[in-house]
């Protein structure tokens, strides 16, 4: 090899290290929005761009790039992104070279508009295109904008190792199916996440066991609708029919599932989220009951107490058949605790049909919730066809009444836990003192008790001696 030569290489060689050395210097600060797909999404994108080089950061003003998925479930949701792209402007005239992308749901219902009504925004990139990211960044990086919006298939990102970002590094979800195919009336959540699909259960597998081997304790299989949950091979599940015999009769369902997933991994402590309760049958109650490490704790959204309203929404069931549901939830796994989503003031909604939530939230007692004044979101069948007829300050008068019913039915479900002993997975210091650890029981209830030996990641017992609406206050044993 002649001098020049090596030399010339020997350039080119340092040249390629200094590139490398600046790609690995990258900055991604990422901010989630809205539900946990969307915290489990973000962790699949930082995987995604953590091999074109970029870490992530905390602090936005160092950034090469910043990302915000986003959430269209309700107004305030969008209202709060376009509050935080006005912050963002404000870093990117100090910043310059600075790139802004949005992700997610709103990304999705908005398309181009986005580009159009946000300066600020350099991409937009919607929740099945993210493997498209690094096509995307290589056409932003001239200073033009970018768009990938398109709907998938398939689950989409099955192979791809989420980086654990925010990670308490105890719990971790994992998503195992995508989209919804309820088209519940309210809801923008077809439109923006596509028919529902299913994950590989293998590669669900996989992912547990990477996360056991790094010490995690508990995972929350994540999906906009689990119980619909369907493997056959692949592919959407309102295909199902299509499919060969042997894919048909080989089909694994959410139960069987959850099933294989618990016996596969006994030490770890299993959740699911979100149930509809039109799609989640007794199958699944019966696995729920039958194995330790899964927690018992469902979340039933039910929207409205009032079969008149629940069909306006098109929910596919009625007041009495989700009481049945409540009830066998109830007779099968004792102890198990409930939470909902509640929605105040739907269209059409009267004074009748609230005094029906009412009664019925008063039946169930709920351990949690998620309540909501109805906020109409556009392309919706509820924006297109009904009118969005309950006067504000209605919505807001029920909806307060429905919370403080709420407060006194979560009280009342702490106050049950005094002096009974639970299992808590201790997940990290309790937010009012160093002293004191904080976890979680099955439940899903938040305990806190002084520090002895212990460790996060350990699982106590913890004799209960008092209690707020929202914590448990024990020692332990
Ligand atoms: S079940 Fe209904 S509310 Fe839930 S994601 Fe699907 S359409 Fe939306």
């Amino acid at each position: 090899m002649s001098q020049e030569k090596y030399i010339d290489e020997k350039i080119q060689g340092n040249a390629l290290l200094t590139i490398a050395k600046q790609e690995n210097n990258k900055k991604l600060y990422i901010e989630s929005y809205g539900c946990q797909m969307n915290v489990s999404d973000s962790e699949i994108v930082a995987s995604i761009l953590s091999d074109l080089g970029y870490n992530t950061t905390s602090h936005i003003e160092e950034a090469d790039l910043v990302l915000v998925n986003t959430c269209s479930i309700r107004e305030k949701a969008e209202l709060t992104v376009r509050k935080r792209l006005e912050k963002f402007n404000a870093i990117k005239k100090i910043n310059p070279t600075m790139k802004v992308g949005v992700l997610g749901c709103m990304a999705e219902r908005l398309k181009t508009q986005f580009l159009e009504e946000e300066k600020i925004v350099d991409l937009v990139v919607g929740p099945d295109a993210y493997r498209d990211l690094p096509n995307l960044l290589e056409e932003i990086s001239d200073g033009r904008t970018a768009i990938n919006v398109l709907l998938s298939k398939e689950e989409t990102y099955a192979d791809v190792a989420p980086v654990r970002i925010n990670s308490n590094g105890v719990s971790a979800f994992v998503s195992i199916m995508r989209g919804c195919d309820n088209m519940c009336t309210f809801c923008v959540v077809p439109f923006t996440r596509g028919r529902e699909r299913s994950r590989d259960p293998q590669s669900i597998i996989d992912e547990i066991k990477t996360l056991q081997k790094n010490n995690y304790k508990e995972v929350t299989l994540l999906g906009q609708n689990v119980d619909s949950y369907l493997w056959y091979g692949g592919g959407l599940k309102k295909d199902f029919e299509k499919a060969s015999t042997l894919a048909q009769t080989t089909a694994l369902d959410f139960a069987q599932l959850l099933d294989l997933v618990a016996k596969e991994f006994p030490e770890i402590r299993l959740r699911f989220s979100t149930s509809n309760p039109q799609d989640m049958h007794l199958d699944v109650i019966h696995v729920m009951a039958k194995h330790r490490n899964i927690c018992k704790s469902i979340h039933l959204p039910v929207q409205s107490g009032s079969t008149r309203v629940l069909e306006l929404m098109n929910r596919k069931h009625t007041r009495e058949e989700y009481i049945t549901l409540i009830d066998n939830v109830r007779s099968i796994i004792p102890g198990c605790s409930i939470s909902f989503d509640m929605i105040a003031g739907f269209c059409g909604e009267e004074e009748q049909d609230h005094q029906d939530t009412l009664s019925l939230m008063e039946y169930v007692k709920y351990d949690f919730g998620f309540m909501f004044e109805y906020s109409e979101r556009p392309g919706t069948p509820a924006e297109k066809r009904m009118k969005d007829d309950v006067p504000p300050a209605v919505k807001k008068r029920r909806l307060s009444e429905i919370i403080n019913l709420h407060q006194k039915h979560t009280l009342y479900r702490m106050q049950q836990y005094i002096g009974k002993t639970v299992e808590v997975l201790i997940e990290g210091d309790s937010k009012k003192s160093d002293k004191q650890w904080m976890g979680r029981t099955s439940q899903n209830s938040v305990a806190v008790f002084d520090k002895g030996d212990e460790k996060i990641g350990d699982f106590v017992n913890v004799l209960i001696e008092n209690c707020t609406s929202a914590t448990l206050i024990g020692k332990r044993i």
